[in-house]
């Protein structure tokens, strides 16, 4: 579940973002839309706790957002957070199980290859184990990097325009690859995209068998 109330967070030199109340289950698929700059990867870094909202409150996963300190927020986004980020950040000097295991490393988890022979197959990369990030083509690094990002089985799937630059093709395929996920781990679903494709994917995709939340957040005067 996610839930917000009154959320704003004010830049040091930039701007003041006001954003939309949200109240949903889990399991639900969330969609927030709007305009490059309007303050939805901001709003992602508020939901995996990386920043602190200036005001507002902040509910993930039955967890209160301002009860926790940074250490425990640390802690508490290792094994709630999966993020597929827009820049995939995949260690180039390691390989792609390597990778991987970082992950698990990162979460104080103890290293698990079934676990990520089972992630990486999971989205039809298990071949791929041994490459270095710079041999694999861009969609299936982005498979890699959403394996990482669901590894610990996150109750949260966190992805910041992950149809960035894609084409149609790719772009499905990403948006489809995303929901299985979300659905067999039954995981709530945050997609953030300005991409005008999105929501008829996320419709096509699912074949009407899930309901999906769409968040139009408004730009923000500066
Ligand atoms: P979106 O993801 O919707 O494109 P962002 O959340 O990245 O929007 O940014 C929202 C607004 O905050 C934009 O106007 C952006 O320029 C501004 N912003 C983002 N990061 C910073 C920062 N570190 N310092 C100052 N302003 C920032
Ligand atoms: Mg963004």
């Amino acid at each position: 579940m996610i839930r917000s109330q009154g959320l704003t967070y004010q830049y040091a030199n930039g701007p003041r973002l006001v954003f939309p109340d949200v109240d949903v289950t889990q399991g639900t698929v969330l969609l927030l839309s709007g305009p490059s700059g309007c303050g939805k990867s901001t709003w992602l870094a508020l939901v995996a706790a990386l920043v602190a909202p200036t005001s507002g409150a902040l509910w993930v996963a039955g967890q209160s957002l301002s009860e926790l300190n940074r250490m425990a927020a640390d802690a508490w986004r290792a094994r709630t957070i999966g993020f597929l980020p827009q820049k995939l950040h995949l260690s180039a000097a390691l390989t792609v199980q390597q990778n991987l295991a970082m992950a698990q490393w990162a979460a104080s988890q103890p290293e698990a290859p079934g676990r990520i022979k089972a992630a990486l197959s999971a989205l039809g990369v298990a071949e791929l184990a041994a490459r270095l990030p710079a041999q694999l083509s861009g969609g299936q690094a982005q498979r890699v990097a959403l394996a990482r990002a669901v590894l610990l089985e996150p109750q949260v799937i966190l992805a910041d325009e992950p149809t960035a630059s894609l084409d149609d093709e790719a772009a499905a395929d990403a948006v489809r690859l995303l929901l299985s996920t979300a659905r067999a781990q039954a995981a709530t679903l945050v997609i953030a995209s300005h991409d005008a494709r999105v929501a008829a994917l996320i419709s096509a995709e699912s074949a009407g068998q899930i309901g999906f939340v769409p968040v139009q957040f408004i730009r923000n005067s500066l």
